[in-house]
Formats: structure tokens, C-alpha cells, sequence
């Protein structure tokens, strides 16, 4: 099963590092992305698309990671033209449980399979291949999938049949969008209480409160900078995505509208922590 061709359309900030562990750990691989020139350094080793039709008629199983329902359908369309019988399809991105549920639908009836299998993890686990995948789908689809999947992640949650990813997926990213408000609020206030950013920082990091979100944000929060590893607005999607599945809580109200109003102030493509410039208004 090894020597299947890999395709993977969606070379964003999680994509192309996702893709580059599939390059390198030599799979035959073929790439896509809307926009060309974020496939350039593929060239050399890989096979880059132009199109999806020929991307999907040439190989076997197929990753997307694209931002979102709007993205994934628009994606899947064109997908959807070819014969992909006996193909696999592994959708990354985080989406709809809706979505997810149409797009297995329609993979299957044309006699395919399809994964749903969002991560956890940044860019930087994306870089590493040490995301925690989420998976919903069938076991044999995850057997034939486990050769990528050691490569892209340091471990996979098989949470039951199709749509189970997206519902791991959207409950840790409900916690995430906390702890992220949660941080950006403590430093503000510590700030106003004289505590520098990094002595603030250490101790939280240092303390039962720190954890694996709050670490890989200090930098950001040091420098005050923002440039978006995970953009804001993709936690909004989740936060949406969450309410519209049933997350309905004090605190998804309270999450859904400060996200919200950072992103109608303008704060929407800095990185999700920069949350911090819209609370410091
Ligand atoms: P990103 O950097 O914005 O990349 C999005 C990708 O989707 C790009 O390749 C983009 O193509 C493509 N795309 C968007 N609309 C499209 C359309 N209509 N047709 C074709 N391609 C389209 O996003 P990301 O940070 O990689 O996130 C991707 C997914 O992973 C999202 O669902 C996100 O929620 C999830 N995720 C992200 C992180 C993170 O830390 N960033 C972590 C876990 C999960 P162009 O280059 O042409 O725009």
C-alpha cells in the first residue's frame, strides 16, 4: 500500500508543512494549490497540479486542508467530476459536522472512501509530523491511510465513523478559544498591574496554568507581534462551528462575540492570540 500516490491540495500554513513530511519521507506525491505559487518548492521533487480533475485522476488518495465549508465545497466540486472509484479521500481541514456528512455521502455512493481527520496542533507540530489527528471513518480506511498519518502526526484518534473527527476536532478547539482569551485577558491585566510580559509569562508557564497553547503563544506575546500561524479568524469558524453543533455555554456566548467583534475591528487575519490588541481597546 505504501507505493499509492499521494495528492494533497491545500498549501497553507498547514498544508505545506504537511505536505513537505509526506515529500520527504518519500512518498510519490503530487500537490495543488489555488494559488501557484505557494506549490513552487515542490517542483523539484514532487508533481504540481494546476487543475484537480488531473490531480485526482492520477493518484490514489487524496488530502485536503483547506480553510473552510466554502473552501472544502468548492474543492470537492471539482473533485467530484472524475471517476474516483477505489480512491481515498482524507479531509484535514476543520469544516461543518454538515459538510463532513455530505462530503462522505457523495465520495461513497461513487464507490470511494472518505476520512475525516482534523488535527490538533500549529504550524509548528505540522512542521514537526507531531499533530494529534482525529479521525472519523472506516478501519480499513484508516489502515490504508496509518503509512501518512505516522508521518504527519506523533498520534491518531480513530473516533468512530465519519463525522467523529470534525466532533473531537470542534470540542478541543471549543477549550482552545478559552484558553487563548483566557491568556490574552491575564496578561492585559497583569500588564496593568506592572507585571512585565515575560516575568508574567514564566510563571504561568511555569505553573499548573501553563500548557502547550500557552508556550507556544509567548513568543508572540513578548514581541507583541501577531503574524498569524493560526489566524483569528479560523478560531472564529470554530467557535461558529462549536455553537452551531451545541456548544451552548456561558462561555460560548461570551467567546462567540468578543472573537467575533475582533474580527468586525479588523484584528481577523493577525494570529489568534492577537485577540489581545482588540481586549486592550
Ligand atoms: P490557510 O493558511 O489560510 O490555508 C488555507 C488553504 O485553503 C490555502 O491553501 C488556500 O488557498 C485554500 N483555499 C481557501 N479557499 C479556497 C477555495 N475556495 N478553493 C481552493 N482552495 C482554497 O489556513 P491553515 O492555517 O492552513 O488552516 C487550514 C485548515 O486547518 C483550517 O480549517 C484550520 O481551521 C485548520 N487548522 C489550522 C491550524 C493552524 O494552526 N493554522 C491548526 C489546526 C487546524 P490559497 O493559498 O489560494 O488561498
Amino acid at each position: 500500500m505504501e507505493t499509492e500516490k499521494i495528492g494533497f491540495i491545500g498549501l497553507g500554513n498547514m498544508g505545506h508543512p504537511m505536505a513537505k513530511n509526506l515529500e520527504k519521507a518519500g512518498f510519490p506525491l503530487s500537490v495543488y494549490n489555488r494559488s501557484s505559487e505557494k506549490a513552487e518548492n515542490f517542483k523539484e521533487k514532487s508533481t504540481v497540479y494546476t487543475q484537480i480533475p488531473e490531480l485526482i485522476q492520477n493518484n490514489d488518495i487524496i488530502f485536503t486542508m483547506l480553510t473552510d465549508d466554502h473552501a472544502v465545497k468548492a474543492v470537492y466540486k471539482e473533485i467530484l467530476k472524475s471517476d474516483i472509484s477505489g480512491k481515498l479521500f482524507i479531509d484535514m481541514s476543520t469544516i461543518s459536522p454538515q459538510v463532513t456528512s455530505e462530503l462522505s455521502g457523495a465520495v461513497k455512493i461513487k464507490e470511494a472512501s472518505f476520512i475525516d481527520a482534523p488535527v490538533a496542533g500549529s504550524t509548528i507540530p505540522a512542521a514537526e509530523g507531531t499533530l494529534i489527528i482525529m479521525a472519523g471513518g472506516e478501519t480499513k480506511d484508516l489502515q490504508r491511510a496509518m503509512p501518512y498519518f505516522e508521518k504527519l502526526g506523533k498520534a491518531v484518534k480513530h473516533l468512530g465513523e465519519n463525522g467523529k473527527g470534525i466532533a473531537g476536532k470542534l470540542s478541543i478547539n471549543y477549550f482552545l478559544s478559552a484558553i487563548y482569551q483566557g491568556l490574552a485577558e491575564t496578561v492585559l491585566f497583569a500588564d496593568k498591574l506592572g507585571i512585565g510580559r515575560s516575568a508574567m509569562l514564566e510563571i504561568i508557564n511555569e505553573s499548573a496554568s501553563g500548557n502547550g497553547a500557552t508556550k507556544v503563544k509567548t513568543a508572540m506575546l513578548i514581541k507583541d507581534q501577531y503574524e498569524p500561524a493560526f489566524a483569528l479568524d479560523l478560531m472564529l469558524k470554530d467557535i461558529l462551528l462549536a455553537q452551531n453543533a451545541g456548544a451552548d455555554f456561558p462561555l460560548s456566548k461570551v467567546l462567540s462575540e468578543t472573537y467575533q467583534s475582533a474580527h468586525d475591528e479588523g484584528f481577523g487575519k493577525d494570529d489568534v492570540i492577537g485577540i489581545i490588541n482588540y481586549l486592550k481597546k
